[in-house]
């Protein structure tokens, strides 16, 4: 990275003298890094306009998922789940992330029960009383990426199910409350794997969240079973999703041979997950997909 003289502009695209702007942020940068902390280049750093488009794409990710809320229901299939998040999507704006995405067949995929995540929709697969079900939307708006995801709860869903469905996503309400400033990845990851261990469900390990915004999916990985004070710093400026994905049995997971995309839990236990998009900013957090 080149240094800037402090009359220069700013590297953020700001307009601003670096002097002004993100002097004080690389003196910081530098200083972990001399300690071998990992921290995030200079490309995973999103300016304040960078923000409001992805907010704009945001806002139809959203949207999609409150139509996906209001109608999903017992006896729909999951291709019909598709029509909507793809018409809806389109109708503002957006063009639907998964839909060709390293070949994905679909403009939103959803995974029931034992599917962990990464289900394809299928007119095949209709939903029923008792299926727990995670919508996982992504829109990209002028080239710009929002993600988040959510479950449904078909009918009458058994305690065990409901239970870890709320678990799920307390985690990530736990995780949440640890994105600040100059804290760690793994301090998310921490109170995540804790909570899910201690209601007696295991967390996947093989899959995580990720930076996104300017890409689908961008740097860091991030994953929910690394201790407290290790991973990526979070650097003001850092985008990425908090995902998690919890397990009722063992965290062992496969994918299917014959679509190469569908993640199954091993013992076939059923599987949760919520996810959200979040910014670090300079004195906390902002949820900005949900
Ligand atoms: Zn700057």
């Amino acid at each position: 990275m080149r240094r800037l003289k402090p009359e220069e502009k700013c590297w953020c695209g700001s307009g601003d003298m670096y002097r002004d702007c993100h002097a004080a942020f690389d003196k910081k940068i530098d200083m972990y890094r001399k300690k071998h902390v990992k921290v995030p280049g200079r490309d995973l750093i999103k300016t304040p306009q960078q923000v409001e488009m992805i907010k704009k794409s945001a806002q139809i990710n959203v949207a999609v998922l409150d139509t996906v809320a209001e109608h999903i229901g017992p006896g729909m299939t999951t291709l019909e789940i598709d029509e909507i998040v793809y018409q809806e999507t389109v109708k503002r704006g957006g063009v639907p992330a998964p839909l060709n995405y390293n070949g994905f067949p679909r403009s939103v995929c959803t995974s029931i029960n034992e599917v962990v995540c990464h289900g394809i929709p299928s007119a095949d697969r209709v939903l029923k009383d008792g299926d727990i079900v995670n919508v996982d939307c992504s829109t990209i708006l002028d080239g710009y990426f929002s993600d988040s995801s959510r479950m449904f709860e078909i009918g009458d869903v058994d305690e065990d199910k409901k239970k870890l469905v709320r678990v799920t996503k307390e985690c990530v309400e736990m995780g949440l409350e640890k994105v600040k400033p100059w804290g760690y990845l793994g301090d998310i990851a921490d109170v995540i794997s804790r909570h899910a261990n201690e209601n007696g469900f295991s967390v996947v390990k093989e899959i995580g969240g990720h930076g996104v915004g300017l890409e689908f999916h961008e740097e860091p990985f991030v994953s929910y079973v690394i201790r407290k004070g290790t991973g990526m710093l979070l650097a003001p400026g850092l985008m990425f999703t908090i995902e998690p994905m919890i397990n009722m049995g063992g965290q062992g997971v496969v994918t299917d041979s014959n679509d190469n995309w569908t993640v199954y839990t091993r013992d076939r236990s059923p599987s949760a997950q919520w996810e959200i998009q979040v910014l670090v900013t300079e004195d906390g957090h902002e949820v900005i997909s949900w």
